[in-house]
């Protein structure tokens, strides 16, 4: 009798998985991210959606058959001028699944993948559409050639500085969030364009927009995007978040081979990071280490990193809170970066009410571009590469920072330290920060 109850409620217990498990998926929503050379689209489901992908053609067109689903409102349509596809169009299939049809305006490579729940979104199905008649790395040559055209403007053989600016996240992920909703990858984006427009107007400076759009871009491929662009500087631009609201402030970072210089460090590093995996992306952990190894050779990149923003921090100074004084490190994936030295900016906390209000603000996000900017030129003025616009016209003048020495900036400009002391009729070699000294042609 006990034997016969424990089997009964055993075939009960079964009975309500298999029901359960055979509740048909609802497919509710979706969206579109558009890159140059990508469209995402993302399907908000009930569950994981099983689900299978197939290209058709005359007329060409993508079809994506989800198992035992049903749609629950009618799917959102792309713009008319989109680059890849007209229409999507759906219809109940084999009475319990679901056809979805994309017709396509060129040849297209789709790739699909599952998404977990996240504080923002329930599960979702991606479905990725790389566009086959572009080349892959058309968006990277572009960069290039864009940069290119700018140096031939200025002289044949004078080069630009090139600086890559990386709004943070984007697309499906919407990085940190503001009390009032301000979403983070949108007042990066906006910071960074104003950012980029300054650089734009500098006479030998150009700016890359690592993202040009509202979408998302793997860590890997933001500095891949640098690098194609041949950039001096890697900058990224985010907002910072907290779980108390009074915390406020903005902080630059460097990288750092052995992780982070405190616990907000590695806190903040960890969120940036999860970006990644927000984005639907899980890195390989191949790439993660040649990442790593490749950062641990290049002492200049992390000298000039700490440089740029040091001098980042002293104009933050002068136009509000700073959150920490000095420049920190942490392990960010995005600033793995071998040969550009590179900077993430938090701006500020959004977390904070009367931080989202200013990151809102026109008026403040020109502050902190201007910031930032001045922060860079004073650090390639500083330092200016060869060939360049600033190496030609600045290396008469050197503006003393921490950490400089009379031996060193003699070194640096290849000149002897008797003559710097005389053109600036210096009695000793006593220098003070700010001081500004005349360098003698070598
Ligand atoms: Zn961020």
């Amino acid at each position: 009798m006990l034997k016969n109850k424990k089997i009964l409620i055993t075939f009960g217990l079964l009975l309500l998985s298999l029901s359960v498990y055979a509740q048909p998926i609802s497919v509710n929503s979706l969206r579109y991210w558009t890159a140059p050379d990508h469209t995402r689209m993302v399907f908000d489901v009930t569950n994981t959606a099983t689900h299978q992908i197939s290209l058709l053609d005359k007329p060409a067109r993508l079809v994506i058959d989800f198992h035992d689903a049903k749609l629950k409102s009618l799917l959102k349509q792309p713009p008319k001028d989109h680059p890849l596809f007209s229409r999507v169009r759906s219809a109940p299939r084999n009475t319990k699944d679901l056809r979805v049809v994309v017709d396509l305006k060129t040849a297209v490579n789709p790739k699909s993948f599952s998404l977990n729940p996240n504080k923002t979104y329930g599960h979702r199905l991606v479905v990725d559409l790389y566009d086959k008649t572009s080349k892959s790395n058309k968006y990277s040559a572009r960069a290039v050639n864009s940069s290119k055209q700018v140096t031939k403007s200025v002289t044949s053989k004078v080069r630009d500085i090139v600086i890559a600016i990386d709004a943070g996240h984007g697309g499906e992920d919407p990085g940190a969030r503001g009390p009032r909703g301000t979403q983070e990858k949108k007042v990066v984006f906006d910071i960074s364009k104003r950012l980029a427009a300054l650089i734009n107007k500098k006479p030998g400076m150009k700016a890359v927009l690592v993202r040009k759009g509202d979408y998302y871009i793997k860590l890997i491929k933001r500095m891949e995007i640098a690098r194609a662009a041949k950039a001096d500087l890697f900058v990224s631009i985010h907002a910072d978040a907290f779980k108390n609201p009074k915390v406020k402030g903005a902080s630059v970072f460097t990288v750092s081979k052995r992780g982070a210089s405190s616990k907000v460090a590695r806190r903040l590093a960890q969120h940036e990071n999860a970006a990644d995996l927000v984005g639907g992306v899980k890195l390989s952990d191949k790439k993660y280490l040649t990442t790593i190894l490749m950062d641990l050779v290049q002492p200049d990149t992390k000298r000039f990193s700490r440089n740029v923003a040091g001098k980042i921090l002293q104009n933050f100074k002068n136009i509000g809170h700073l959150h920490s004084q000095n420049v920190q490190k942490a392990g960010f994936m995005v600033l793995k970066s071998p040969y550009i030295p590179s900077i993430l900016v938090e701006t500020a906390f959004i977390s904070n009410p009367d931080e989202e209000r200013k990151l809102r603000s026109a008026k403040h996000q020109q502050k902190m571009a201007r910031a930032i900017f001045k922060g860079i030129v004073n650090h390639f003025e500083q330092y200016p590469p060869g060939n360049t616009y600033f190496a030609l016209n600045n290396t008469n003048k050197h503006i003393i920072s921490r950490g400089d020495t009379l031996s060193g900036i003699a070194s640096q400009y290849g000149v002897s330290m008797r003559s710097i002391k005389t053109a600036n009729a210096l009695a000793s070699n006593k220098i003070q920060i700010g001081q500004v000294l005349k360098i003698p042609r070598g």
